[in-house]
C-alpha cells in the first residue's frame, strides 16, 4: 500500500454517498485521485462521479473490507459514521480521517459541549437528561424558556423542542422519544455565522473568512461569504477554530458554526466533522475550495491558500427549485452545482448557486 502523502494515481476512499461525497470526489478526481464510494444506493450523487462504488451499509464488514482492499485513505461525508467501522477500517490498515474522536464529540451534543468548554470555545449553558423526571428538573435549574434537543442524530432542526415553561419538559422528552437529551439556554444571537477551516497530517491549518447563514424551517437557505465583519470578530472566530482543531488533533476540513450575540461574543452552536454546506461558497470564491482542502488535509497533501478573490451568496435550491436551472444556466454571475439526484421531494437538497460579486 502507498504511504502518506497520498500520490494522484491511488484511490480514497469516501463513506456516503450524497452531495457533500460527490464534490469531495470531484475535487479528488481534479488532483488525480480516484475514489471509491461505500454507499447503500448503488446509484448515489457521489458514486456517479467517482470511479468505484460499493454498495452496502457503512457498518457492513464485507463492504468495508472491499473498500479497504482499494484505499488506503479513507474519509467521510457525514458524521453519523459507526464508530466501529471506523475501528474496522483501520484495522484492516486503513488512515481513516477525521480521526474517531472527532466523531465521537461530534455524534453527542453533551460530549461536543463538554469538548467545546474545555478547549476555551464557548458555547450557551446546557444540562443533560435521561428522563423525564429529570428533563424537568434540568428546566426547573436552567429557567425556562430552554431547547431541548436529542443527544444524537438530529439535524437541520429535527429532534428539538422549545419548552416555554418547565413542566413541559416532561411531555417534550416524550415527543422526542424517550431519548437522551440536552437542555440548552436560547442563545440571543443577532447572526448566525460559521467557519470553515482545516488542519493537516503536519498540525499546519487553514482557515476560511467567515459566512453569514440564514435558515428557513431549520434547513439552510443562504450563505453570504465572506461575511461582513469586524477584525475582533474575525479573530475570535479564528482562535476558536484552532482551539477545536487542536484540540481533536482533527485531520480534515470542519464546519463550526457560530452565534454572535449582541455584545459581539462568538458561541459555538455545533461541529459537524466534515464539509460543510455553508462552506459552499469556497468553490466559486477561493482557488482552493473546502472540498479540495479536505482532499488535501485526508491525503496529507500541503493544505491550499483560504483568500477569497469574490464574494459569493450561496443559495440552496430545494425541492423543485432546481427545476429552474435555465434561467441560471443564463445568468453569467451565478455558477451552478447540480447533485444528480433523480428526484426531487419537498425540502430535498438538489443544487446550490453561487452568486458571484467581484471584490
Ligand atoms: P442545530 O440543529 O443545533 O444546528 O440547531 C438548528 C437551529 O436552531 C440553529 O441554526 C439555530 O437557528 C437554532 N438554535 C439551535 N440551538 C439554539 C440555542 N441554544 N438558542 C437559540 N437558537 C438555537
Amino acid at each position: 500500500m502507498t504511504a502518506l502523502p497520498l500520490p494522484p494515481g491511488s484511490t480514497l476512499g469516501i463513506l456516503g454517498g450524497g452531495q457533500l461525497g460527490r464534490m469531495l470526489a470531484l475535487a479528488a478526481a481534479r488532483l488525480g485521485l480516484d475514489v471509491a464510494v461505500l454507499e447503500r444506493d448503488a446509484d448515489s450523487p457521489a458514486g456517479q462521479v467517482s470511479n468505484h462504488t460499493i454498495v452496502g451499509a457503512y457498518d457492513d464488514p464485507a463492504a468495508l473490507e472491499k473498500l479497504a482492499a482499494v484505499a488506503r485513505v479513507v474519509t467521510f461525508e457525514f458524521e453519523n459514521v459507526p464508530a466501529q467501522s471506523v475501528l474496522t477500517l483501520q484495522k484492516l490498515g486503513c488512515e481513516v480521517a477525521p480521526g474517531a474522536e472527532a466523531l465521537a464529540v461530534a455524534q453527542d451534543r453533551v460530549a461536543e459541549k463538554q469538548f467545546l468548554n474545555a478547549a476555551g470555545a464557548p458555547t450557551v449553558a446546557f444540562s443533560s437528561a435521561d428522563s423525564a423526571d429529570e428533563a424537568v428538573a434540568a428546566a426547573t435549574a436552567m429557567g425556562a424558556p430552554v431547547l431541548m434537543k436529542t443527544r444524537r442524530e438530529g439535524y437541520d432542526g429535527k429532534g428539538q423542542r422549545w419548552i416555554e415553561h418547565a413542566a413541559d419538559a416532561a411531555d417534550a422528552f416524550e415527543v422526542l422519544g424517550r431519548v437522551p437529551v440536552i437542555l440548552e439556554a436560547p442563545a440571543d444571537f443577532v447572526r448566525e455565522l460559521s467557519v470553515i477551516a482545516a488542519r493537516g497530517r503536519d498540525g499546519e491549518t487553514a482557515i476560511y473568512p467567515l459566512a453569514e447563514n440564514h435558515h428557513e424551517g431549520g434547513v439552510l437557505r443562504r450563505s453570504l461569504a465572506p461575511a461582513e465583519v469586524s477584525a475582533a470578530l474575525a479573530e475570535q472566530a479564528e482562535k476558536i477554530a484552532r482551539r477545536v482543531l487542536d484540540g481533536l488533533n482533527y485531520v480534515g476540513v470542519i464546519g463550526i458554526e457560530l452565534f454572535e450575540l449582541k455584545d459581539g461574543r462568538l458561541l459555538v452552536n455545533e461541529i459537524a466533522p466534515r464539509v460543510h454546506n455553508s462552506g459552499h461558497w469556497t468553490q466559486d470564491g477561493c482557488s482552493v475550495d473546502q472540498f479540495e482542502q479536505h482532499v488535501r488535509a485526508v491525503a496529507g497533501w500541503p493544505l491550499g491558500p483560504t483568500e477569497p478573490h469574490a464574494r459569493i451568496e450561496m443559495l440552496n435550491l430545494l425541492g423543485d427549485e432546481a427545476d429552474q436551472w435555465a434561467k441560471y444556466a443564463h445568468d453569467p454571475d451565478a455558477r451552478l452545482h447540480l447533485y444528480g439526484k433523480r428526484q426531487a421531494k419537498p425540502g430535498r437538497k438538489m443544487g446550490h448557486v453561487n452568486r458571484l460579486r467581484r471584490l
